[in-house]
């Protein structure tokens, strides 16, 4: 800092001395008057990002905002990825002796956002605290608006850096003396702001005991945390680190949640990405699979479901549960429509639940509350009632076949009675919404109690008063009498004394220095009164005070001062109430996004035709005239084509799909995978019908993206992505490849993809969706059991060739690679000595016996299975 503390002001010193309480990257906006100010380094930094002018002042720098608009200034800071205190003043500065009393009142950083203005309600913010101990790493999440406390344990650094890639955290916790693993981690998801605290909060013994205190149980079992010492370290001490550096208040975070990847599917970055599941910053919503399927009413929903689609199931009891609830709501459209009706009404309960244990909630907020919990008994109610109507008739109509062609699915489930209906039988139809409705508590009484208690609208801030309902409390209603009858008094006064003194214009005001006073013209001076005492002169004349105007105004004042202490005490205790009901209050804004996720599913499901998956722990993935469901969405596409697919275990292994370049091909693989992932989340997918066995994770290899950003070629990006692929994937993944071997030249290109495509079949050997224009690759079917040539249809016509869409079993005959070039207008001298030199590469790619001479192993040592070497033989 420029100064020495010698000779600094004493407000200077008590600055310092709030500076040195908080850590060193944390910018201090400290409270002076009607400004929050920033001085020294804090203000040269801050001055740029928040846009205001760096002055100077006593020769050290300094700069301020009005405190009024706070956090405008507190987003443009936490956008920028920096931390700031709030330094308050915790005394009236007219009553204060000496100088005013000030405190570091929260901390507010990129990953605890809470303030409306900051964080949009559709999104979350979480900070993450990452921990190794004893060989595991644990990474502990928290969303301070809303409480969500989570955790994961992960085996190595990279399915942790993986998990912290999906969820994007804004902000990471570390140990100052973290491993250089986590760091890496951090550093490879591109989390903007990475924390370092102090080691002994991540101290296992420590965490442990911040835990138990918190949640008040004596063991950490009952969150499946006993021997998890990564995960608790993490999880206590970002609990420690957010009330005690940030001092904000946590206690509406009421349970940990440990994630278990065995529960999910997992979806890596790459694939999140490629199939476009969740909303991007700067791209239309509906460009992605939760933009289709957000037809959530709330903000919790439209959440919810983002985290549902993020990480989808991998049990089929708990998915099935999901599409029983979604097919409840599309047989009950009384329930459905009633319900959505409803849920228009609810706001964010766990943003509000957040306010009032952040102890930031309005009165406004509460009411939001108290109206959001007065919707329960009627969602309840239209749940219920589906009981009544329960027309069994109407079973399939989510089932709505989509109008296009059909090629045959052998084995696939046809009539509409049976598929998607197995685990939902006659008779227990209906217990889905009622087992919503169960888990939708009523809390009449709070709600009851906010109401009695406010007016019915409320001013936006308190400090005014008028937020307590008449009624309430008799004291203070007598209070606001007193108040409202002074201001009668002093226009029965004015009338008085226009009458005593005959002064026309006279007139009584109010103004903040000497409070009431009378007001006299300068032609009517000579008219005034003895007992008029002069106060002030004005432009246009004088005024005065009586001692009787001075004692009313007393008696205004003082009862107008009690009252608004008094509706502050009332309010506090009306917050204090609430905040003793956050957890009730929390499970139901639970119920309640759950429900909306289920509707907007079940809304969705109606409106686009989609049907319930038949979901089976086979090795199977077989559906019937499927879309995928954001292209057949887009505004200006073709009518979409639906196709149909058939993987298994066995003969239908890998799958290699072969056509010209925009043929379709990787909008078909794709979509494959999407229906996966929407089945699992929970939803009913775009397809007339579908089988869908259980995957472990999806994994894709789309598109050539280039990652300069990274600074990673696009081979590299390329090659990456497949080595993952073939770490990572079990028999039970989907692995859909689109275009492998394409970044490098084609003879690499071709030799990758067919040894990538080798591996996949004989050494993972789980379900593959592979495309590629080199229509070499079809002879992999020649040689491996497993795989199946699919192409797509193109109609040759005069000049050119036309689109079909759709997928049929065989294989490209050719690339079409040089019609397109001819369709480009490369001249015809080179487009016919293209066709010369295809012919030469096209001779030699079969032996005299006709066999594929790609296919042939150069060692013994080959991955080729027992079986393939017969074919090879034979
Ligand atoms: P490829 O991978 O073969 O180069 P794409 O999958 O990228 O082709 O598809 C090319 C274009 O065709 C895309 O614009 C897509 O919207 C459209 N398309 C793909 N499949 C279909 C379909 N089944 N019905 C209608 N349009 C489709």
């Amino acid at each position: 800092m420029a100064a020495s503390s010698d000779n600094l002001t004493p407000l200077m010193r008590q600055y310092r001395r709030m500076k040195s309480e908080i850590d060193p990257d944390v910018i201090l906006m400290f409270r002076l008057g009607d400004f929050y100010e920033m001085f020294f380094e804090d203000a040269q930094q801050a001055a740029p990002i928040l846009g205001v002018v760096l002055t100077r002042r006593n020769g050290y720098p300094m700069c301020g905002v009005p405190y009024h608009a706070i956090d405008t200034y507190l987003a443009k800071m936490v956008r920028a990825n920096r931390k700031v205190a709030i330094c308050d003043q915790m005394e009236d500065p007219a009553l204060a002796k000496g100088i005013v009393r000030r405190e570091v009142t929260r901390v507010v950083t990129p990953g605890t956002v809470t303030e409306d203005t900051v964080l949009a309600a559709d999104q979350s913010a979480y900070i993450v605290a990452l921990s190794e101990a004893r060989g595991t790493f644990g990474a502990a999440w928290l969303d301070l608006s809303t409480g969500a406390f989570l955790a994961e344990e992960h085996t190595s650094p990279e399915t942790l850096a993986e998990s912290l890639r999906r969820v994007r955290p804004r902000e990471c916790l570390l140990s100052d003396e973290a491993d250089i693993a986590l760091e890496g981690a951090a550093q490879a998801a591109e989390i903007g702001c990475i924390t370092r605290t102090d080691a002994w909060r991540y101290d296992v013994e420590a965490a442990h005991e911040v835990l138990a205190r918190h949640f008040a149980v004596a063991s950490l079992e009952c969150f499946g945390l006993e021997n998890k010492a990564a995960v608790v370290s993490a999880a206590g001490a970002l609990l420690e680190y957010v009330r005690d550096r940030l001092r904000r208040p946590v206690d509406h975070v009421r349970t940990l949640r440990l994630s278990q990847p065995d529960g999910f599917l997992l979806l890596d970055e790459a694939t999140c990405a490629h199939l476009d599941l969740l909303p991007v910053r700067g791209r239309p919503k509906d460009t992605t699979l939760a933009g289709v399927l957000d037809a959530t009413k709330t903000p919790m929903g439209s959440r919810r479901l983002q985290q549902w689609i993020a990480q989808p199931l991998c049990d089929l009891a708990a998915i099935r549960a999901r599409h029983d609830a979604v097919e409840a709501f599309t047989r009950e459209r009384a329930a459905l429509n009633d319900s959505r009706a409803l849920l228009s009404g609810v706001r964010d309960l766990e943003r509000l639940v957040g306010k009032v244990s952040l102890g930031r909630a309005t009165p406004r907020d509460l009411l939001a509350i108290a109206a959001s919990l007065d919707a329960v008994p009627a969602l309840r109610a239209a749940l219920g009632e589906s009981e009544v109507r329960s027309p069994k008739s109407q079973v399939g109509v989510a089932m709505t076949t989509h109008p296009g062609p059909r090629t045959s699915a052998p084995g696939l489930r046809t009539s509409d009675s049976g598929l998607g209906t197995s685990d939902f039988g006659p008779g227990t139809s209906d217990s889905p919404l009622l087992s919503l409705a169960e888990s939708l508590r009523p809390l009449p009484e709070i709600a009851r109690r906010i109401r009695t208690t406010l007016v019915d609208e409320p001013p936006a801030v308190l400090v005014d008063g008028g937020v307590i309902r008449e009624g309430f409390n008799a004291e203070l209603d007598e209070l606001r009498a007193m108040a409202a009858d002074g201001r009668a008094w002093i226009a029965r006064y004015q009338a008085e004394q226009i009458e005593r003194t005959g002064i026309k214009n006279l007139k009584i005001k109010h103004n903040s220095v000497f409070g009431y006073t009378i007001e006299v013209s300068t032609a009517q001076l000579a008219n005034v009164p003895p007992d008029y005492q002069r106060k002030q002169t004005i432009a246009n004349g004088e005024r005065f005070v009586t001692p009787e105007l001075k004692r009313y105004e007393e008696q205004i004042a003082t009862a107008r001062d009690r009252s608004i202490l008094l509706e502050d005490q009332y309010f506090q205790e009306l917050r204090a109430a609430v905040a003793a009901e956050i957890p009730a209050i929390q499970a139901t804004a639970s119920a309640i996004a759950n429900l909306d996720v289920f509707a907007a599913l079940a809304d969705r499901a109606l409106a686009l035709g989609y049907t319930r998956p038949e979901m089976t722990d086979e090795v199977i993935l077989e559906v019937r005239d499927s879309r995928h469901p954001v292209v057949e969405q887009l505004p200006d596409a073709e009518r979409f084509v639906p196709n149909d697919s058939l993987l298994d275990g066995g003969q239908n292994r890998l799958v290699v799909i072969t056509g010209p370049n925009m043929a379709g091909k990787s909008t078909y693989i794709r979509q494959a995978a999407m229906l996966v992932v929407m089945a699992q989340a929970g939803s009913f997918v775009p397809a007339s019908a579908a089988r869908i066995g259980l995957c472990d994770r999806v994994f894709t290899r789309v598109g050539a993206s280039d990652d300069l950003a990274r600074g990673r070629s696009t081979f590299m990006v390329e090659m990456q992505e497949t080595a993952n692929i073939l770490h990572n994937a079990t028999p039970r993944s989907l692995v859909v490849l689109d275009e492998i071997g394409r970044g490098t030249s084609t003879f690499d290109g071709i030799s990758i993809a067919w040894a990538v495509a080798e591996h996949i079949h004989n050494e993972v050997g789980c379900r593959t969706l592979f495309a590629t224009h080199y229509h070499e690759l079809t002879d992999l079917a020649k040689i491996l059991p497993g795989v199946k040539n699919y192409c797509v249809l193109v109609r040759e016509q005069r000049g050119g060739i036309a689109f079909l869409r759709r997928i049929v079993p065989g294989a490209a005959d050719k690339s079409y690679g040089i019609a397109v070039a001819q369709l480009a207008g490369l001249p015809a001298s080179v487009v016919a000595r293209s066709r010369e030199i295809l012919a030469n590469l096209e001779e030699s790619e079969h032996g005299r016996d006709g066999d594929s001479t790609l296919a042939r192993p150069r060692n013994h040592r080959s991955t080729l299975t027992k079986d393939n070497r017969q074919m090879l033989l034979f």
